[in-house]
């Protein structure tokens, strides 16, 4: 993503038809991306593109360095919070061209996986089970895609990504070249990586342990049951808003605040869990951000714990969040 500059602009414009100019396909101006987040608020992109292959991203970064506009890389939108006022620039979502699951072949007690990024985590979680390989049941109930969970070094039940992933295939947007990055060198940690700006996961490979499919799959009902009862599923939200300090959780912090009382316009903390924000229909980016700055308000005079968001937020924001 590169810093933020002109304001969005609606209607078609010449970064349009220079996209088009350049081989991408899907282009589509001012389109809404609240749809395309699990929040459901947010303005519209620039420009939305939708791209199947390197030579795709490739030009998409070039004609934004042409044009000196920002990109983003939205995957499920399962842990962005963007602007009302929109993305200034692209936002590219990786196509059906970059999904797919590559298995090893015979017998080895340990194998390869390769998965293109797009791949949604909790399909791909269940066709490795089914595959017979273990040690990435976790990702059943996280809604990301498989470079998403790259980019945030997502984790659950006591796995995450930096366990088994071995390489990801990189296209960097500024060169439009693919690379192969070892994982040592992403630096992953709690739900933290040191991805540069300008790469988009495009595939990744895995290395997991074979194990019985009947188990896996019986681990993956028992993570879904435990999710569906603790956790707002059936309200729009990005998961858990802000991370666990260490020693303690956000979601206790708040709760032992009275953070749960806190709403404001369309959106509320969850009185399922505390660490999750809930919107409703009619809701906006900045009612987000006002509940995440009164929680975080709450929790630094109750405890002195200063929360630090999950939730990516990338954008202009004013200083009220707008
Ligand atoms: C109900 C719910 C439960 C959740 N539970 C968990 C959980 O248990 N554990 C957990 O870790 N997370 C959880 N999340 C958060 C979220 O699902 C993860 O962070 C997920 O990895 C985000 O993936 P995404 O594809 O949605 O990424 P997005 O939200 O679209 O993007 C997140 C960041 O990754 C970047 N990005 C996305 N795709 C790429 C790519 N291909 N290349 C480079 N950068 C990319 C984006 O630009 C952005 O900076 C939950 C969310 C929800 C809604």
């Amino acid at each position: 993503m590169t810093g933020s500059v002109p304001a969005p602009t609606t209607g078609s414009d010449r970064l349009t038809t220079d996209l088009q100019a350049a081989g991408v396909a899907s282009v589509v101006p001012a389109a809404s991306l609240a749809a395309s987040t699990t929040l459901r608020v947010g303005g519209p992109a620039r420009v939305l593109v939708t791209v199947e292959g390197d030579d795709e991203l490739g030009a998409v970064g070039r004609v934004c360095g042409d044009h000196g506009v920002p990109w983003i890389v939205v995957g499920r939108g399962s842990n962005l919070l963007l602007p009302d006022a929109g993305w200034p620039g692209v936002a590219i979502v990786l196509g059906r061209g970059f999904r797919g699951l590559e298995l090893p072949t015979g017998t080895d007690p340990t194998g390869r996986l390769r998965a293109g990024a797009a791949e949604p985590l909790p399909t791909l979680a269940v066709r490795i089970a089914d595959a017979g390989f273990r040690g990435f049941a976790w990702a059943c109930a996280v809604p990301g895609t498989l470079g998403g969970a790259v980019r945030m070094n997502a984790g659950a039940h006591g796995g995450d990504m930096s366990d088994h992933l071995v390489e990801v295939e990189l296209v960097r947007l500024t060169t439009g070249v693919r690379e192969v990055c070892p994982a040592s060198l992403l630096e992953l940690s709690y739900r933290h990586s040191v991805l540069p700006d300008d790469a988009v996961v495009v595939a990744a490979t895995l290395e997991l342990e074979r194990g019985d499919p009947a188990t896996i799959r019986a681990e993956i009902a028992d993570i879904r049951a435990w999710r569906r009862s603790h956790q707002p599923l059936n309200q729009p939200n990005c998961g858990s808003v802000f991370t666990n300090p260490p020693g303690d959780s956000a979601g206790r912090l708040i709760d032992a605040a009275g953070g749960k009382a806190i709403e404001v316009g369309g959106a509320r903390v969850s009185d399922r869990h505390a660490n999750f924000i809930v919107t409703r229909p009619g809701a906006t980016a900045s009612d987000v951000w006002a509940v995440i700055t009164q929680v975080q308000r709450l929790v630094r005079d109750r405890f002195g714990v200063e929360l630090t968001t999950e939730v990516v937020r990338p954008g202009a924001w004013g200083t009220g969040g707008t």
